[in-house]
């Protein structure tokens, strides 16, 4: 990729107002997460999951948590796999676009906790995070060690309701607390960084059209072409582990060359 991208990237970020991220699984294939879809899918190998999975879990939680908790299926390697993964170097660098308060918020739709790991603090996790537990009435969230299991299905300590894993399933409605921030953030968006998502499922899908309606910027980061590069200022064609820490070492350049004047 071309040095000349990555000025250009980096001087649209700085002219911006309010700059949100939106990552999905193609900042986490580096970390060794597989996809769920395409090639190399957990999906594609052992089947999707069913499309009505919240009513079935609604329908007999007890059950679908006995499930859970002997890992049947691809759960078991899944876990395994998000519990040893590890930040790479691009959720270090939203992490430090973020400390350098240009990136305002970020909505991802992984559920690998990769970017709380790597220091992301302003952060809406559409479809959950697999490392926490939530209550399907009042929405709380839990860390898993904070819910015991003796009983199937756990109980809310707050409002008695049933507990089930954060991570959105089939069918499961996004959490609407965390669909307000992500429509507010959206809202006040005018440059949004698109990294490894090809923003094919709603809702994170309407946020880049939301901004690009509003005439926003489009910045794009990804090997390959999405349904979205057409629609983008920049494409920034690359992995993310590699691009995402040039274009923040020349964001700190500019933002360096800004405070001391020749
Ligand atoms: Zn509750």
């Amino acid at each position: 990729m071309e040095n000349d991208d990555i000025e250009r990237a980096g001087r649209l970020i700085l002219a911006s107002k309010y700059v949100v991220g939106l990552t999905g699984a193609g900042i986490s294939v580096e970390s060794g997460i597989r996809p769920f879809r395409g090639p190399g899918g957990l999906w594609t190998e052992y089947g999707e999951p069913p499309m009505d999975g919240y009513q079935r879990f609604l329908a007999a939680p007890k059950a679908s948590w006995e499930r859970r908790v002997k890992r049947e299926g691809y759960a078991e390697e899944l876990h395994e796999a998000l519990g040893k993964a590890k930040p790479n170097p691009a959720h270090y660098a939203l992490a430090e676009l973020e400390e350098l308060k240009i990136l305002r918020y970020l909505i991802t739709q992984n559920i690998d906790n990769l970017h709380r790991a790597a220091g992301s603090k302003k952060i809406a996790e559409i479809h959950g995070n697999f490392s926490k537990l939530r209550c399907i009435q009042c929405n709380s969230r839990y860390e898993t060690e904070e819910i015991s299991l003796e009983t199937l299905p756990p109980r809310c300590p707050r409002c008695g309701g049933v507990i089930k894993g954060d991570t959105v399933m089939f069918g499961e409605p996004i959490p609407i607390d965390v669909l307000k921030i992500c429509q507010d953030e959206t809202g006040k968006c005018d440059c949004m960084l698109l990294v490894g998502t090809s923003a094919f499922v709603y809702p994170a899908a309407g946020f880049p059209w939301g901004v690009k309606g509003r005439e926003g910027m489009l910045i794009e980061v990804d090997p390959y072409e999405t349904e979205l590069t057409s629609s983008c200022n920049i494409s920034l064609r690359g992995r993310a582990g590699e691009v995402l820490p040039r274009l923040v070492e020349c964001i700190k350049v500019k933002l360096q060359e800004a405070e001391s004047p020749l």
